[in-house]
């Protein structure tokens, strides 16, 4: 059973994300980490997807089709995938589901739901690993990431995202309400819904212990 993950930015959908894949042994397809890496490729198509990345905007919905389908076609093992920031349109989630269906694959939503001030404070402050993606919130202090790869530490180098500026985010949470909402409600038949308020620990064991029945 595939996971199609939905949150607002700052929600902690992509570190829930990485968690349950770990747990449930799956892939995870990450939009976003795909996006940005097809953007610091020289190229026209990488020149063209940075600057709607700058800008907080959607990349065109081929473009990110195209991936999608890539990206199943590498990894169709038996392993089940979670989609992590895909769809954020309608026009995508009818994309996205028609794929899945075309390919037999069966899946179901998570919609980690958090308020916008709580989305906005998390953004404004948070870090990313430049190896691993992984994210830290303001109170952690080390200047690497010390999670853990095939048991050894990562030490990745931690920065912020050039998107995690107050306009962009503004423009991203704008989008989001406007466009992605609306995308949840095409999975409103097959969709679990959960405070994404709390910290992400308590949140990471919800959640598995409320999937496990379903993708166990
Ligand atoms: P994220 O890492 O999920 O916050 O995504 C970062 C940026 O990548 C977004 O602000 C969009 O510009 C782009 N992006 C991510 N996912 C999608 C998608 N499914 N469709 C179009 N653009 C996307």
């Amino acid at each position: 059973m595939d996971l199609i993950l939905f949150g607002m930015q700052g929600s902690g959908k992509g570190t829930l994300g990485k968690a349950l894949a770990s747990y449930f042994n799956m892939n995870t397809y990450e939009t976003g980490a795909v996006l940005r890496k097809l953007s610091n490729e020289k190229s026209p198509l990488g020149d063209k997807i940075k600057k709607i990345l700058e800008s907080g905007n959607l990349v065109d919905n081929e473009i990110v089709m195209e991936t999608v389908k890539d990206f199943i076609k590498k990894n169709s093992s038996e392993k089940s995938i979670i989609f992590d920031g895909i769809p954020r349109s309608i026009e995508q989630a009818n994309s996205l589901k028609d794929l899945l269906s075309s390919l037999n694959r069966k899946f179901l939503a998570f919609h980690l739901e958090i308020d916008e001030e709580t989305a906005m404070k998390r953004l404004t402050t948070r870090k990313m690993c430049k190896k691993c993606n992984a994210i830290y919130p303001a109170d952690y202090s080390k200047k690497y990431c010390e999670q853990k790869i095939d048991g050894q530490e990562c030490k990745g180098e931690l920065f912020s995202r050039s998107d995690d500026n107050p306009e962009t985010i503004k423009k991203r949470i704008d989008i989001y309400n406007e466009k992605t909402i609306p995308a949840i409600n095409v999975f409103k038949e097959n969709l679990i819904e959960m405070d994404g308020r709390p910290p992400i620990e308590p949140v990471k064991e919800s959640a598995i212990k409320l999937l496990n029945p379903i993708l166990r």
